[in-house]
């Protein structure tokens, strides 16, 4: 799985609905069947997936234990709000409410193009993505902010984040015939949307190849890692392992929600896949593993004394496991064990990832799942700088490092 692989994957995955569309597309190219979302608690084919928008589950079912790998296919963003149009003082805006930690600077001054969901007024749903920029927050000019650089940017997330995108009133209905064109559909056949912004610069290589830069790099670089690796497991024979990749929605915002990973969708899956088992399902679990596959926090160099100083991962090192004493992470003794005993065998190099005790820690889908499930879980990612801005880096080599990681659990 090359670095172009991702960064195609990177470039098309700009909205949770546009990632499950890219990674089911690579799925069905290796032969994987589309079960429809309403048929996922029925007989299952050996290799399949079912998908809803920004939820992907895909498996290979070769018996055994599960070997679980989950990620999230959000990112923080500005989302349009459900009346987007809007005009001040001759300009035209688009109003916007903010979706998960956003870093709020990284927004501005962006070329931003919008993508998601139109539903239609027959119900159903189109894709849509304008691909060029349409939009654009412009940070106030330094000559009428002179004490900005001193004093430090403060954003009111209500007034100072509403993009332009044109001058005059917005008439009612403009923002979404703006958009819905793109898609080839009338505005007026548009019933609602589920849309929302992002840096229109595509994923780029740098320094020599060894970095990357990109929006969304947390977490579509799990998100295409899980999918190469399942797809490198189905065609490696049947290994006795039932591999699952579960690719939830609104980590961002907590995971609590039909398509989070809080909600019934995994558990729903799994056991429709114990259906011929005679075993227990309690059982099966708890002699499972799920690596729940997120970016950490590379070592910033700028700012070192924000990082425990005996775990610094850096880029290009490796996965990092991470763990956290008080549960953020899903990470136990007995998991690390196993992912670095998986890694070593196949020549993966690990790093580690602690908070300082001073610096909150974040957290993830892999005690979400592991509380729900009783699957023992791993919390596990690439290293990253920049994480939630709207343009992210991460080294060049971790992410292919993180697939053969993933593969090596599965094999394991
Ligand atoms: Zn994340």
């Amino acid at each position: 799985m090359s670095v172009a692989d991702l960064i195609t994957h990177l470039d098309r995955s700009v909205s949770p609905a546009h990632s499950t569309a890219h990674s089911a597309d690579r799925l069905r190219a290796a032969g994987f069947v589309e079960v429809p979302f309403a048929d996922r608690g029925a007989r299952l084919p050996r290799r399949g997936f079912v998908r809803d928008a920004g939820l992907l589950l895909a498996w290979c079912d070769d018996g055994g234990p599960f070997r679980v790998v989950g990620a999230h296919t959000d990112s923080p963003t500005l989302r349009l709000k459900p009346l987007p149009d809007a005009s001040a003082h001759g300009w035209k805006q688009m109003a916007v409410e903010v979706y998960g930690g956003i870093l709020n600077n990284s927004w501005l001054d962006r070329d931003l193009a919008v993508a998601g969901r139109l539903v239609l007024h027959d119900g159903s749903v189109v894709l849509v993505d304008t691909g060029e920029p349409v939009a654009r927050i412009p940070q106030l000019a330094v000559h009428l902010d002179r004490e900005v650089n001193d004093r430090g940017l403060v954003l009111d997330r209500q007034t100072h984040l509403t993009p332009v995108w044109g001058l005059g009133t917005s008439r009612v209905g403009e923002v979404i015939d703006l958009i819905a064109t793109r898609a080839g559909v009338k505005g007026d056949n548009v019933r609602t949307h589920d849309l929302v912004m992002y840096d229109a610069t595509p994923a780029r290589l740098m320094a020599d190849d060894t970095l990357l830069a990109s929006g969304r790099l947390d977490n579509q670089v799990s998100c295409w890692a899980a999918t190469s690796a399942l797809l490198d497991y189905a065609n490696s024979g049947d290994a006795g392992r039932t591999f699952v990749v579960a690719l939830f929605d609104h980590e961002e915002v907590g995971s609590e929600s039909t398509h989070g990973a809080a909600g019934p969708q995994l558990e729903r899956l799994l056991r429709s896949l114990h259906a011929d088992d005679t075993g227990s399902f309690a059982d099966r679990c708890a002699g499972s593993l799920c690596v729940s596959a997120d970016n950490a926090h590379s070592v910033h160099p700028n700012y070192a004394e924000r990082h425990e100083p005996g775990h610094r991962p850096i880029a290009n090192a490796g996965p990092v496991v991470k763990s956290n004493a008080n549960q953020r992470y899903a990470t136990t003794a007995e998991t690390a064990a196993f992912f670095v005993e998986a890694c070593h065998g196949a020549g993966v190099p690990v790093q580690w990832f602690v908070s300082r005790n001073n610096v909150p820690c974040g957290s993830t889908i892999g005690p979400v799942t592991s509380t729900r499930l009783g699957i023992p879980t791993v919390d596990v990612g690439v290293a990253q700088l920049s994480m939630h801005s709207s343009r992210e880096m991460c080294g060049a080599l971790d992410p292919s490092l993180l697939v053969r990681a993933l593969v090596a659990v599965a094999h394991h």
